[in-house]
């Protein structure tokens, strides 16, 4: 039907609840880069990197609602507003946050607002923090000989307000779980007395990755006694905890242990 293909079919607002991934851009998504490109508004978190920010349209009202520590940022309910009221303008928005937008990122809230305005929506997932900083580590977050879960959580008992029930770490720590600590904080000395308190080996292999997947990301490996000894690191940082890490400190170490040789042999040839 001629009349059919000529026709500007009528607006369809719609909000995408897009991941962004864990800041380097070529690990977006082929689905998160098409819809950046073409959105009418974006409405990005802090995390969100503008090398990923490049990529949205001209057309596109790019609008910061994060939430940096300590600043006035959107509200929760401000930002569920303005997704709503766009939508119903027949806009197209992509929330865009960081990681996957399932995990530690408020999706929940924003899915019973969009639902209880009527407003359709679809999630596009992320490729996650913690997974991002196993990939830079080099391991298997799960590994059938010594890695049977993995626990991901937040650390709040690094905050004033600790919520008391987060407090008990007793059934996350096993010797076969995989520990992804978000929002680590830096009280690496209190997480050492609550970890070894709830029963976590003394030997246990933790590393922390900061800015994972960026151009200047670092980490450090440690073990669940040392971890007070962790310099301060970059945020954002995830703290990873479990015998999954055993191949990655191994090489670390030898590769440390490598360097040593390798400065000793530069000095002694200096000697001679
Ligand atoms: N939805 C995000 C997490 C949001 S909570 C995700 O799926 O990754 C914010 C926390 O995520 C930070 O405090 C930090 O612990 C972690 N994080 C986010 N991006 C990170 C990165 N590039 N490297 C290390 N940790 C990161």
């Amino acid at each position: 039907m001629a009349s059919d293909d000529n026709a500007t079919p009528a607006p369809k607002g719609r909000v995408f609840l897009v991941g962004a991934g864990p800041g380097d851009p070529d690990l977006l998504t082929v689905k998160a880069h098409r819809l950046i490109a073409r959105a009418a508004v974006i409405l990005h978190d802090d995390l969100v990197p503008p090398t990923i920010l490049a990529l949205a349209g001209r057309q596109a009202e790019v609008i910061s609602v994060g939430k940096r520590f300590g600043a006035q940022g959107a509200t929760q309910a401000e930002i569920n507003e303005r997704m709503i009221a766009a939508a119903r303008r027949g806009l197209e928005v992509v929330r865009l946050k960081g990681g996957d937008p399932g995990i530690f990122g408020r999706l929940a809230e924003e899915i019973d607002a969009l639902e209880a305005a009527g407003v359709p929506f679809e999630i596009v997932p992320g490729i996650t923090a913690g997974i991002a900083a196993s990939a830079s580590l080099g391991v298997s977050l799960t590994d059938r000989r010594k890695s049977a879960r993995v626990v991901v959580v937040t650390n709040h008992q690094a905050h004033a307000d600790a919520d008391p029930e987060a407090a008990d770490w007793r059934g996350l720590i096993r010797e076969d779980s995989t520990l992804v600590i978000y929002m680590p904080g830096h009280d690496f000395a209190g997480l050492r007395a609550q970890l070894l308190g709830a029963g976590c080996a003394p030997d246990m292999p933790a590393a922390i990755v900061s800015r994972a997947s960026a151009s200047d990301e670092r980490y450090r490996f440690t073990t669940a006694a040392e971890l007070d000894k962790l310099p301060r690191m970059d945020s954002p940082a995830v703290l990873l905890i479990g015998r999954s890490l055993d191949r990655a400190q191994r090489r670390a170490t030898s590769a440390a242990a490598l360097a040593f040789n390798e400065a000793e042999l530069i000095l002694s040839s200096l000697d001679a």
